[in-house]
């Protein structure tokens, strides 16, 4: 499935990502990637398993998070959803 959600207000952030080379990751989404991060980061979860999340994920083929890293996504996104939970 591709992702049709609206991600445009993290657009600057998507391009601030490197782009995914070629890893499992290419064709998944960044920007989702990014809010499931966040989300976590703002609980500070501690127990991860990345793998498990990097695959639940749908596809992108739009935007600025087409092709862009979604392991770098999730880890931006948890940094500022940690920072935002101290504010
Ligand atoms: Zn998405």
């Amino acid at each position: 499935m591709a992702c049709n959600k609206n991600h445009s207000k993290i657009q600057d952030i998507m391009e601030s990502l490197p782009a995914d080379q070629g890893g499992i990751g290419r064709h998944k989404c960044a920007a989702c990637a990014y809010d499931q991060g966040y989300k976590d980061g703002q609980m500070r979860k501690e127990k991860i398993d990345l793998e498990a999340i990097l695959n639940s994920l749908e596809e992108s083929q739009a935007q600025g998070q087409r092709h862009k890293s979604p392991h770098a996504g999730y880890a931006k996104g948890y940094y500022d959803g940690v920072v935002d939970s101290y504010k």
